[in-house]
């Protein structure tokens, strides 16, 4: 679905939302979904007119499964240059273990089994990638981050999120690493100058 000049959320993917942006060189992926995702996000990059081998980067808002479970068919497939805050890389790595959720969380990640990522760039607050500006967010996870387009097209991850009506939803402090940060950080975000918020679970929002 298009939302905006060169912005698209790939249909088709539960649990999480994944965003397609147009950047100078090619294409800038936002978050992968859960494991199982990589071909259906491959065939809405064709459907949209480009390739696989557009993509440059793959940006992921922070390290929970259903955001980054595709992440590693797609670099194979794309080439695409992986990248997340640098708090959240060693968990992509698989060099530290998720900080967070009880035991029900850590048996579903083991279920899924999800393959380590190396990432390629590790990002901090004030960062740009592919045009985009990083905002540093912690407190869902420790290296929770948001991107921002001049225009004010903000993808948020799970530090602001958005309802099935097109509103703004505030996240769920129980499934926060740090509910005090993840309050102040998702105010944060509301006070960016922002036209189209696009977050990781919920419709996007037009404001
Ligand atoms: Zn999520």
């Amino acid at each position: 679905m298009r939302l905006a000049e060169g912005v698209y959320k790939v249909d088709g993917v539960r649990a999480a939302n994944v965003y397609l942006v147009a950047i100078d060189d090619g294409l800038l992926l936002v978050d992968t979904g859960m494991p199982g995702n990589a071909k259906r996000i491959v065939a809405f990059t064709e459907s949209i007119g480009r390739q696989a081998a557009d993509l440059r980067y793959i940006v992921l808002t922070h390290c929970d499964i259903d955001h980054t479970g595709s992440v590693a068919r797609l670099k194979e497939l794309t080439g695409a240059k992986v990248a997340i805050h640098e708090l959240d890389g060693p968990i992509l790595a698989g060099e530290q273990r998720p900080q967070k959720g009880g035991p029900a969380m850590v048996a579903f990640s083991r279920l899924l089994r999800p393959r380590p990522v190396a990432p390629d760039l590790l990002l901090k607050d004030g960062d740009t990638i592919g045009g985009l500006r990083v905002v540093h967010v912690p407190g869902h996870t420790a290296g929770s981050l948001v991107l921002c387009r001049e225009d004010g097209v903000v993808f948020s991850g799970d530090a602001l999120l958005g309802d099935k009506h097109g509103q703004v939803r505030w996240p769920n402090p129980r499934l926060a690493l740090d509910r005090v940060q993840a309050q102040a950080s998702a105010e944060r975000i509301k006070a960016l100058p922002i036209k189209l918020l696009c977050p990781g679970h919920g419709a996007p929002v037009h404001i």
